[in-house]
């Protein structure tokens, strides 16, 4: 059998998929919904991804038919696939046989990850994957297992790990009031990422309300339901804080 034939039968479970065109890398990506997720962000818009049972079973044959019937669209658009969740890396097996067989049809692939499960990306999926798009969601220990009830550790341990691999890095923060915007774990947080040679941008994401209705309709309390969005001045406040330390941000 050859390796496409075997890695085509590799099952995962999936949330769903849509093509988006901003934040999720370069271009017009198809973006693969992987459902399970360890972390539980107070802020997460996408409830409806954290339990693997309530994803559906799909091969990777089953996927990558999908994923063709865009691919000359993704290809001419300057896209590609990003596969996020969910935390993909829960799912490592299934993940990284999708990134290699996007490389193998000739798509820029990119992983969205929070990077608590880092240790699990094998070399391999890496070499699979074009673009890292790194959530960190804080740089203050505390604030981190607050707000996400898991450690900080092996998300910066990752990323060092992406650096001595060359990877190509995104990295994705969400600006929450009275969460994120401590100016000194901004601080903290630029200056390691300056340090840092692979990060290419940082993405700041301001926080919104548009999972309101997911946590409505699964019965769960949104827990940030009274946390205002960020007003203007803050966002940028928090973005130069990035540029400041000669970082690209958007
Ligand atoms: S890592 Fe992402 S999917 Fe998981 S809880 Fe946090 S925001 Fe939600």
């Amino acid at each position: 059998m050859s390796p496409a034939m075997a890695s085509g039968s590799v099952t995962g479970r999936i949330h769903s998929w849509d093509l988006s065109t901003g934040v999720d890398g370069p271009g017009t990506r198809f973006v693969l919904f992987v459902s399970g997720c360890p972390l539980r962000c107070l802020y997460c818009a996408n409830p409806d991804t954290w339990h693997l049972r309530d994803g559906r079973e799909a091969t990777v044959d089953e996927v990558m038919e999908e994923i063709d019937k865009y691919r000359n669209f993704l290809v001419t658009a300057g896209g590609g696939v990003t596969l996020t969740g969910g935390e993909p890396l829960l799912q490592p097996a299934f993940t990284g046989a999708v990134l290699r067989r996007c490389r193998e049809a000739g798509l820029h692939t990119a992983l969205d990850t929070s990077g608590l499960l880092g240790a699990r990306a094998t070399d391999g999926l890496l070499a699979a994957t074009d673009l890292v798009l790194l959530d960190i969601k804080s740089f203050d220990v505390t604030t981190y297992r607050k707000l996400t009830g898991g450690a900080l550790a092996p998300t910066l341990n990752f990323a060092t790990r992406l650096e001595r691999l060359g990877k190509r890095v995104w990295i994705r923060y969400v600006l929450v009031p009275g969460w994120t915007d401590d100016e000194d774990a901004v601080d903290g947080l630029a200056g390691f990422l300056s340090g840092l040679d692979c990060v290419e941008r940082v993405d700041i994401l301001p926080f919104h309300k548009l999972g309101t209705a997911k946590y409505d309709a699964l019965g769960i309390p949104f827990p940030l339901r009274d946390t205002p969005v960020p007003d203007r001045a803050l966002v940028d406040r928090v973005r130069g804080q990035f540029r400041e330390r000669g970082l690209v941000a958007h």
